[in-house]
């Protein structure tokens, strides 16, 4: 076998929350040539593929057969032999209902290498995020995974086994079968009052779960209308959920909440509440642009290389990351900050920087450039040498503050924010939101712009301080909450006091 021979690997995406992702599994999507994945798979993944990676869908839509299990073994075969590195991604895990084990039979005849990345299934991902353990000591010390197609010739199941089976039942593809599945349970003797539940799309942001008796179980799910897909439960554990249900209690269940910031700084905010329970939706209305290939921002490096500032003023996290790179770049490091003193808006812009190993010498109070002006006030600044460090297009109110003072200021622009337009589904999402966060004033602006100018009725609006307020107001935008602090913790607090 040479080096560069294909490889397929069979790799389970785990039931839908992407946390529940194997680091194997993202590493593997890192490095494929082709991936060919199936429908049910978490929200985001696919972003883990490197740019230039064939993505090929696999999987069935209601309406459309898709293509043949043996057309999706022919194609692994083919990319294998193309050379290629092949993930083949499946929801839960591959091995259980998942026939990645037919898969792992057609590679072997075929002498294709290929290896399997076990992942977590949802017959105990569903179950575990409905507060449902499936085994537990003096309740269930044995557990069945059962596929609930017993109409597919077969499957032979025997009922009567299942029946008596010592432990919990977890069906999987059950939904449509459940009343048939119900009825036989009963019939070979299992308990009619025997708790039981449905966990619809367990661990995604709208998991659903109907819980019953078994007898009454396909009735109330018919009634809740909930389809697949869905795992069904069988067995007293299930009354476990009553006392330790958790996913369903986090403080933003049931809330969609809207993101504008860049993409690149959003993560943060966007984990945050994810994992109080909310329905983010990623609406980057901005982006960061670097501009730090310029004449000017080489000429403001050197001059730090020499010890020409006495002071460097930074706006805001983008500056800090922004001018280290630049001094990267220019092969230096953070010693270029050595003589000068530090100021800069903002504990997470002091935090960045602390994270070069740079302490801020001093930071403004207030996030805004009047509030560095005013930090600034005890220095004396005559005749003293100001790099400020800034986006494209901002105010002129710290740089004009300080010549009046008699300071020297060169001011080097190391971004700029540029307009970036949502999707439609995004703008589709984000006229159901219940909450709308804008965490700078050119969100506002340019969220607005998309949203041509309404905000969805019903949203609350959060602010993360008086600048973006402003701009709200100037839009006709009355804000429910403004952050206090002006940073993304304070603006989570604003949004959770919002909650009922
Ligand atoms: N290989 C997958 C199962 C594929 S069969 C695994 O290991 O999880 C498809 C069935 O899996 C669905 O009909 C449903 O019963 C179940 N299923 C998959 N994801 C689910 C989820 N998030 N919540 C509940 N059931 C799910």
């Amino acid at each position: 076998l040479s080096e560069t021979a294909g490889k397929v690997f069979l790799v389970g995406a785990g039931p839908g929350d992407p946390g529940l992702v194997t680091v194997r599994a993202l590493e593997l999507l890192a490095r494929a040539d082709v991936v060919l994945y199936d429908r049910l798979i978490p929200d985001g993944i696919l972003g883990a593929v490197a740019d230039g990676a064939e993505l090929v869908y696999v999987g069935k839509t209601p309406d459309r057969p898709g293509i043949s299990q043996s057309q999706i073994e022919e194609l692994l075969i083919a990319h294998a032999r193309a050379g290629h590195q092949v993930v083949r991604l499946k929801g839960g895990d591959p091995f259980v209902f998942g026939r990645g084990g037919e898969e792992a039979e057609a590679l072997a005849e075929a002498g294709v290498p290929f290896e399997v990345v076990p992942a977590v299934t949802a017959g105990v991902a569903a179950t575990a995020y409905a507060g449902i353990p499936v085994t537990h000591r003096g309740l269930a010390s044995a557990v069945a995974f059962v596929t609930g197609r017993p109409g597919n010739a077969n499957d032979g199941i025997d009922w009567d086994a299942l029946a008596r089976f010592p432990g919990t039942l977890v069906f999987y593809m059950g939904v449509r079968e459940l009343p048939v599945i119900a009825e036989r349970l009963i019939a070979a003797g299992r308990d009619g009052g025997e708790p039981a539940a449905a966990v619809r799309r367990g661990s995604w942001p709208d998991q659903q779960v109907v819980e019953a008796s078994l007898a009454d179980l396909p009735a109330r799910v018919a009634g809740a209308g909930l389809e697949a897909p869905a795992i069904i439960v069988v067995g007293p554990v299930v009354e476990l959920r009553e006392r330790i249900a958790w996913f369903e209690n986090r403080p933003l269940v049931g809330s969609r909440v809207v993101v504008t910031r860049a993409r690149a700084q959003a993560s943060g905010l966007v984990d945050r509440l994810r994992g109080l329970g909310a329905e983010v939706v990623e609406a980057p209305t901005i982006r960061i642009e670097p501009s730090i290939d310029s004449a000017e921002v080489a000429a403001a490096v050197d001059g730090l290389a020499v010890g020409g500032y006495d002071y460097v003023l930074l706006t805001s996290q983008n500056a800090v990351r922004l001018l280290f790179e630049a001094i990267g770049r220019a092969g230096l490091d953070a010693r270029v900050l050595a003589g000068a003193k530090v100021a800069v808006i903002g504990p997470a812009t002091a935090e960045a920087l602390a994270a070069h190993g740079v302490r801020a010498d001093i930071t403004a109070e207030r996030f805004v450039a009047e509030g560095l002006v005013e930090a600034l006030a005890g220095e004396d600044l005559e005749g003293r040498k100001l790099l400020l460090a800034r986006a494209a297009g901002g105010r002129r109110v710290i740089a004009d503050a300080v010549s009046e003072r008699g300071g020297l200021v060169d001011e080097v622009v190391l971004y700029s924010t540029v307009a970036e337009q949502p999707d439609a589904e995004v703008i589709e999402m984000a006229a159901g939101a219940d909450f709308l966060t804008f965490a700078s004033s050119s969100s506002v602006t340019n969220f607005l712009g998309a949203m041509d100018g309404r905000i969805p009725s019903g949203a609350k609006v959060v602010s993360i301080g008086p600048a973006t307020s402003a701009t709200l107001r100037a839009n006709g935008i009355e804000p429910d909450a403004e952050a206090n602090p002006h940073n993304l913790e304070g603006l989570i607090q604003a949004l959770l006091s919002l909650h009922p």
